[in-house]
């Protein structure tokens, strides 16, 4: 099997010297154990923090060793009772082409009549962000006004759906104009091209009357325009500040003290915190994205040796909708 691993702690933006494709001899398949040959690859944002050499919520990888992510496989051995060959599964074996592991750490893909790949996108980790980020952190609901950052990506482009389906207002930010048309064809109401000019001109116009709600992808200045955006009581989900990944320097913000007198909770979330309300989830995305009321967007890349730079893409906006590898 081949692996992606992990040679050097990057410095910025990664470089093809920070990564290796190498051999990797597997395991026997012990009682207990799978053998997967995966199918599809997910590389995220959350993944360049892993990278650096510091203690999170996730342990960071370790230099000279495979990394690891999230990946869709099929079962090629199994030792373990529930699982059969032919079975897909979604695990944590990602990067790389072939893996054996614990069973209990997969997860058999539910019957949903779904396309495998969205367990990785709408249905999987990114829907479940968006979903509770925006219903649970954010306390999101009908008639609010909505703003979300990197709309055109993989949790935005799912928290402006969700958003339109519960009868809210959205207001959706994005690079460029091709992305910006894309927010607008989910049902974003307005939508604001962050490299046209400034964010903060931006949300203004497009929010008049101010916004209730920010679900913050990007951090920054995004952030800052919200807090001088929020109207009394405003609610802001913290699901992730990317402008930041490559670039620890410090944002600075103008607009912060607003969150005193504008009464603003912010909330930080992980995903994790709501795996145990997956099934609360399916139900509503599952027929959701059966009927079409949520639609599924993908840039897709072929081919294990591709990995890096499609997770490097991430961070230049290579994607529109979720970041996936085709193996
Ligand atoms: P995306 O699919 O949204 O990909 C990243 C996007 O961010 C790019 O397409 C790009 O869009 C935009 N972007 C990159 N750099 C910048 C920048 N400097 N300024 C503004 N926009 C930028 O990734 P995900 O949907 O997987 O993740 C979105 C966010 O959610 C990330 O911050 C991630 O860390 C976070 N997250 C948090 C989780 C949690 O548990 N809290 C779980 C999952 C994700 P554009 O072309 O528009 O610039």
């Amino acid at each position: 099997a081949r692996a992606w691993h992990l040679m050097n702690r990057p410095q910025g933006l990664p470089t093809d010297e920070d990564f290796a494709l190498k051999d990797v001899d597997l395991p026997p398949v012990g009682e207990g154990m799978l053998r997967v040959r995966n199918q599809w690859l997910s590389v995220d944002p959350y993944m360049r923090g892993r990278m650096n050499d510091v203690k999170s919520y996730v342990p960071p990888f370790q230099l000279g060793q495979p990394m690891d992510g999230g990946a869709i496989g099929e079962v090629i051995e199994s030792k373990a009772d529930g699982f059969a060959a032919g079975d897909l599964v979604q695990h944590m074996a990602g990067w790389r082409d072939e893996a054996v592991i614990d069973a209990r750490t997969a997860n058999k893909l539910p019957n949903l009549g779904a396309a495998p790949e969205l367990f990785l996108g709408v249905l999987g980790v990114t829907g479940l962000t968006a979903y509770f980020g925006l219903l649970d952190a954010a306390s999101a609901k009908e008639g609010d006004i909505v703003f979300v950052s990197a709309a055109a990506g993989a949790v935005g482009s799912v928290v402006v759906q969700i958003a339109k389906a519960k009868g809210m207002t959205v207001i959706g930010s994005a690079g460029g104009p091709d992305k910006c048309d894309f927010v607008r064809s989910l049902g974003a109401d307005k939508v604001v091209d962050y490299k046209a000019g400034p964010i903060l001109k931006g949300l203004a116009a497009a929010a008049p009357d101010g916004i209730d709600v920010y679900f913050d992808n990007v951090g920054g200045d995004h952030l800052d325009a919200a807090f001088a955006l929020a109207r009394q009581n405003a609610r802001f989900a913290i699901c992730g500040m990317i402008e930041g990944y490559n670039d620890p320097t410090p944002p600075s913000f103008r607009f912060i003290m607003r969150t005193i007198a504008m009464r603003i909770r912010l909330k930080g979330f992980i995903v994790f915190d709501y795996f145990p309300r997956m099934a609360e989830f399916y139900g509503e995305m599952g027929p959701w994205v059966a009927n079409g009321t949520v639609k599924s967007r993908e840039t897709v890349v072929d081919g294990l040796e591709a990995a890096p730079d499609a997770f490097r893409g991430l961070f230049s906006g290579a994607n529109t909708g979720k970041m996936l590898i085709r193996l």
